[in-house]
Order: structure tokens, then C-alpha cells, then sequence
């Protein structure tokens, strides 16, 4: 049996990794976690466009983790050169990566053509990708051949996300895909390993030890307030998936609480929304801190003062709507979207605040603006950044050094015999090895691209 990996390796994005393995019968299959998309790049000489260091025609089935276009992105691509077997996916996880997906097609066409560069795939790709998926249900056992079970679990992370565990050859390796922050209040704990003999670990935030989920509340209530108060305009830039539902959730509770909090609060982003009735459609996968009996219209994603814009003629009218208001718009890093229509309006008066509630990567918009830029280049033009830059870190998706670690601790109390670390930048990494080393006194190893392993 050995496992090599495709993507994510000596990164954060394009989660791609192969696990080889025999069957009770001595016959070899070829099974793939993820096919994800490397991000934070240009089309042109992206390690997208790349082989994908094995042969597509040779896989078997896919099990796909969760939506995120680092996880999925880069599935018509496999299935335009060969693939032909199943993706496998938890139910919520099916619309939502067709949502990222779509997404994802329009903007490497837009790409493509700004370059000249050759697209990954095409319609139709994208399409027979989706003809080949199967959902199923946490736990249910996926018998790919005599003597390989796979099962999905709850990673906690977004709607619908797993980790994945592969019991084969005697063996249990864990997927990790990513794991979720703690007390999130929309979604269940992420459920704890049992047992594993060698887990692929995600290491993001390896390094990092995440501001409590109290100060979400806190912190978003001081800045209505304040935006109130100034008469002024508070945009969120928000990723479609998850945040911004844990947003609108935020949302709905402080605003039950202090009724004298009133505003017009606008949700401008057509994959938020149509996200957002994802979320409503599958609340039996979801888990509140709070009991919806409770709330008076049976929805925690929708309240009093909130609007969807979903057409670009209402989006646009709400520049007419006299402040106080607040725009909560995509794209999460201000890297496109909507939202740059909104920068470029609001961010030179000092009277008006920029929430910054996700990860902004080096190089994007956000990413200058949440460093101290005091001035951005939006659509070729110079943007002044004279309003207040705000940032909570508490709305983190993903689990922070001391989570991994806990989970890490199988509940068997045998640590796993070898760990990879995936999905981190190279110091988060070295820094996370060399911890859980000393932690769990086990193997930790970081792969390289496309470097292979024998797990026998
Ligand atoms: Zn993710």
C-alpha cells in the first residue's frame, strides 16, 4: 500500500493526495482524496494547467472531503482526461461544490481570456462531473472492493464536510480534509477519531491559537454601533460558504437580543444566497447553540432589516439607501465580486468601517488592506483606505494548534504510527512536526509534491 500526494503539499491549496491499495483478493486500486485547485494564482503558468503526476484513467473513485474549490477544483479537469469512476461526497456537500464550481469555471474563463492562456476544461466537464457523483450519509460504508471500506465523518468544518477514514490491508488511514474551529455555533463538534494507524493531516493554522468564539458577538455588536452611531456604512467582506451564514446567524441572534440595533443590512452576493438556502435545505446536518423553537420565524439565517440582492439592478440600488447600512458581499479576500463596486464607494471616508472577518492571503486586496495599505488599485484606479479597518479573528473555519492536537489524541489512546502534514505554509509545518512530535511521540513526516510512501 503507499500514498502520494498531488497537492497541498509544500502549501495551503489543491488538495489532491492517492492512496494505492490491494483488496482482500490481492487486486490493486487506485483511490483519490480530493482533487482540489491550487489558488492565489494566475491561470497562466499555474501548477493547474500541470499533469497531475498520475494517470486520471487509473482512478477508481474520488471521495471528495468538502466544497471548497482547494478541495474540489480541480474534478473536471480529472474527468476531460480519463477519469470515468465515482465521486464520492456527504449529501449537502453535492450543491454546494456545484455552486464553487460553476463559480470557479466563470472565473477561469475570465482568466483565460485576460492571459491568453488555455482553459483546464469546459462545460461539459464540469457537467459529466457531476453525473458521476454518488452522495451518501456520514458512517454509511462505502464498500469499494472486498475488504476496503471507506466512511465519512464530521469535521465540523462547513456544511457537509468530513474527514475520511480508509480501513484497508489491516490498516485505518484518516483523511482529514479540513477540520473545524471549536463552538461554532451553526455546526456540529467535530467528531473525534477512534482510532487510526496513520492520519493525512491538514496544518493551516498549526502555529496559531484562534481568539475565543465570544468575541464574534462582541466584537460585530461594537461595530454596528458604531456604524449607527457615524451614520455611516459597515461592509463584511464574507466567503460564501459558511461565513457568511455563521454571519447571518450572528446576525439574528444580536439583533433579537437589542432591538434598538435597527439598520438595513443588504446581502449582496448571488453565491451567498443561493448558498444560504443550501444551508436552510439541510438543517438536519446542522447544529445550533441555541434551540430554534425559540426563533419566532423558524429561520436563523434571515431577520428583520435583512435583504438579498440578488440581480445587479439591486445591488445597485443599494447605493441609493441613506446610511447607516450594512453590505456583507463576496469575494471573501476582496479579490473580485461585488464587493470591490462597494471599496471603491466607501473606503475613502473615514466615517465608514471595513470588517475583516476571514483569512486575507498576501497579494489580494484584502490581504494589502488588512496589513495597512493606505491606499489599493481597484479596476486600475487608486482607492484611498481612509475608513476604519476592523478585524475578527474568531470567525476562523478551521482548527488552530491546540484543536488539531486534541483531535490528533485518538480516543483508543494509541497515537496514530505516522502522521502527514498537509495544507500549511512550509514554517506553520516545521513548527506543527516538530510539536506533535514531542506531543504524541510518533512518526511526523511533510511530503513534498508528488512524493510517494509506502505505508506497508
Ligand atoms: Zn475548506
Amino acid at each position: 500500500m503507499n500514498i502520494s500526494f498531488h497537492g497541498a503539499a509544500q502549501e495551503v491549496t489543491g488538495s489532491c493526495h492517492l492512496l494505492t491499495t490491494k483488496d482482500s483478493g490481492g487486486v490493486e486500486h487506485k483511490l483519490l482524496v480530493d482533487c482540489g485547485m491550487f489558488q492565489g494564482e494566475q491561470l497562466c503558468g499555474s501548477k493547474n494547467l500541470q499533469p497531475f503526476g498520475f494517470d486520471p484513467k487509473e482512478i477508481e473513485a474520488v471521495f471528495v472531503t468538502h466544497p471548497h474549490a482547494d478541495h474540489t477544483g480541480r474534478l473536471p479537469k480529472l474527468v476531460k482526461e480519463g477519469f470515468a469512476g465515482k465521486i464520492y461526497m456527504v449529501e449537502p456537500c453535492v450543491g454546494l461544490s456545484k455552486l464553487v464550481l460553476e463559480d470557479a469555471f466563470h472565473i477561469m474563463l475570465e482568466d483565460a481570456e485576460k492571459c491568453g492562456s488555455s482553459i483546464l476544461y469546459d462545460e461539459n466537464d464540469l457537467n459529466n462531473a457531476f453525473a458521476n457523483v454518488e452522495s451518501v450519509r456520514y458512517h454509511e460504508p462505502v464498500n469499494v472492493a472486498p475488504g476496503i471500506v471507506v466512511k465519512f465523518h464530521d469535521a465540523g468544518h462547513v456544511l457537509g464536510s468530513s474527514y475520511i477514514s480508509f480501513d484497508t490491508e489491516e490498516k485505518r488511514i484518516i483523511f482529514s480534509g479540513d477540520i473545524g474551529n471549536q463552538n461554532v455555533p451553526i455546526l456540529p463538534k467535530t467528531e473525534p477519531i477512534s482510532h487510526a494507524d496513520i492520519v493525512v493531516c491538514e496544518s493551516t493554522y498549526g502555529n496559531r491559537i484562534h481568539e475565543a468564539v465570544e468575541e464574534r458577538s462582541i466584537k460585530l455588536k461594537a461595530a454596528i454601533e458604531r456604524t449607527i452611531k457615524n451614520k455611516s456604512v459597515l461592509m463584511i467582506p464574507a466567503f460564501s460558504i459558511e461565513r457568511t451564514q455563521e454571519l447571518l446567524y450572528e446576525f439574528d441572534r444580536l439583533l433579537s437580543e437589542h432591538k434598538e440595533l435597527q439598520i438595513p443590512i443588504f446581502l449582496d452576493s448571488p453565491m451567498s444566497i443561493k448558498a444560504t438556502h443550501l444551508y436552510r435545505s439541510f438543517e438536519n446536518y446542522l447544529q445550533f447553540d441555541s434551540p430554534i423553537m425559540n426563533e419566532p420565524d423558524g429561520d436563523f439565517f434571515s431577520f428583520d432589516g435583512l435583504k438579498e440582492t440578488l440581480s445587479k439592478d439591486e445591488s445597485k440600488k443599494i447605493n441609493d439607501v441613506p446610511a447607516p447600512k450594512i453590505i456583507i458581499a463576496g469575494s471573501g479576500m476582496m479579490s473580485g465580486g461585488r464587493i470591490m463596486y462597494h471599496l471603491i464607494r466607501y473606503l475613502p471616508d473615514e466615517k465608514n468601517t471595513l470588517l475583516i472577518i476571514g483569512y486575507q492571503a498576501e497579494g489580494t486586496i484584502g490581504g494589502k488592506i488588512f496589513r495597512g495599505a493606505k491606499s489599493v488599485r481597484i479596476f486600475g484606479g487608486n482607492v484611498q483606505v481612509h475608513a476604519e479597518v476592523q478585524a475578527i479573528g474568531a470567525f476562523s473555519a478551521h482548527a488552530d494548534k491546540n484543536m488539531l492536537t486534541q483531535w490528533l489524541h485518538t480516543e483508543d489512546g494509541k497515537a496514530p504510527k505516522k502522521i502527514f502534514l498537509v495544507h500549511g505554509d512550509t514554517d506553520v509545518k516545521e513548527e506543527f512536526a516538530q510539536h506533535l512530535r514531542n506531543e504524541l511521540k510518533t512518526e511526523v513526516i511533510i511530503p513534498e509534491l508528488h512524493e510517494s510512501y509506502s505505508l506497508d
